[in-house]
């Protein structure tokens, strides 16, 4: 249930409030909005639980959250959420753009990678360094040494760096040198390793499992939150259908559903999306039309030579190009609506 304060509400009637709920053996999220400050309690309640807590000194309503997911729902938090990771900002009118390989190879390839992404209008770098492949024989990453090299990437460019750890023991480490951890689709419901991310200071890219609902993945999202990172944007990468003509299917329509139901910023991948360098420039461009908060996409020096995923990687002319018409697509939109920056 939700704890609105009066809006007027003193900061230590707020906090008295707060030490009640977690008396009560719940989870309180306090989160202040421009309008009001709300306290999201968490977890089993009791019958009594909200007459208790309604009319205690500076509390104006006492209402019950509908979605399955609390914290992720735009009921607790209606302003959206901008995430912001060193040279990355998405959300609430930023509009963010992750470019790099799919792994890091080597250094000459991510220091040659972040330049051109930089110069084309990239605010921060991704590389995989732990791959999770579907082969085991396939380039499973440089692990220690890519996070390496893309530190060694960010010193020079001050790039923010995305990177993506498949495990829970790997936490510590990828958070080491990362700016943004990046949960994998195949991970999207590895309960663990969402607490783990949750229990660090980093930002978090989640995306979206293909086969999953977009239910299950507010609720994956919610384990993170619930650890009391609030730094999380959701990702749409495509999910698995009967078409066989792209890797994946590309719903955009993902982007205003989830705008509608969560305050979380929405980043679409139209790389994975559909798994072919000529639709990528088409697909990143309408998902900036249809108010995706960010884009992360695969850029690679010479996508033929990829260790992997280079059937759908941009060359350095290409990401150029699909940065400029963006671009200008974001200047239309801003244009046409002087609300949104
Ligand atoms: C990736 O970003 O390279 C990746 C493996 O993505 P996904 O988890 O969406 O397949
Ligand atoms: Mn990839």
């Amino acid at each position: 249930m939700i704890v609105v304060m009066e809006k007027d509400a003193p900061q230590d009637q707020i906090d008295d409030m707060a030490a009640r709920i977690e008396g009560l053996g719940l989870k309180a999220h306090t989160i202040v909005g421009t309008q009001r400050t709300v306290i999201a309690a968490i977890g089993e309640k009791r019958e009594d639980t909200r007459e208790s807590l309604a009319g205690s000194p500076g509390v104006a309503e006492v209402v019950p959250i509908l979605a399955p997911y609390k914290v992720a729902s735009r009921e607790v938090k209606p302003d959206p959420t901008c995430v912001v990771a060193g040279s990355l900002k998405v959300g609430a009118g930023h509009l963010g753009v992750i470019a790099g390989p799919c792994s890091v190879e080597d250094e000459e390839q991510i220091l040659a990678t972040a330049r051109a992404v930089k110069a084309a209008g990239a605010t921060a770098l991704r590389g995989g360094a732990f791959k999770p492949r579907t082969s085991p024989y396939s380039f499973q990453g440089l692990k220690k040494v890519g996070l390496e090299l893309l530190a060694k990437a960010r010193d020079e460019t001050g790039l923010a760096v995305v990177t993506e750890v498949v495990s829970a023991e790997d936490v510590e480490l990828v958070a080491k040198y990362a700016d943004v951890l990046q949960v994998g689709a195949r991970n999207m419901q590895n309960y663990r390793l969402l607490e783990a991310v949750g229990n660090t200071s980093r930002a978090v890219l989640l995306k979206r499992a293909c086969s999953a609902t977009l239910d299950e993945l507010l609720l994956a999202a919610e384990y993170i939150l619930n650890e009391g990172n609030p730094n999380v944007m959701l990702c749409e990468r495509g999910i698995r259908t009967f078409e066989s003509h792209t890797r994946f299917t590309l719903p955009l329509a993902t982007v205003t559903y989830l705008h509608n139901k969560t305050p979380l910023p929405v980043v679409v991948d139209p790389s994975h999306g559909t798994g072919h360098a000529y639709l990528v420039p088409d697909l990143a461009t309408a998902a900036v039309a249809g108010g995706a908060d960010g884009l992360i996409i695969e850029v690679h020096p010479s996508p033929a030579d990829a260790l992997s995923d280079g059937y759908q990687s941009l060359d350095f002319a290409q990401f150029e190009t699909t940065m400029a018409r963006c671009q200008r697509v974001a200047n239309a939109l801003a244009d046409s609506d002087p609300s949104e920056t």
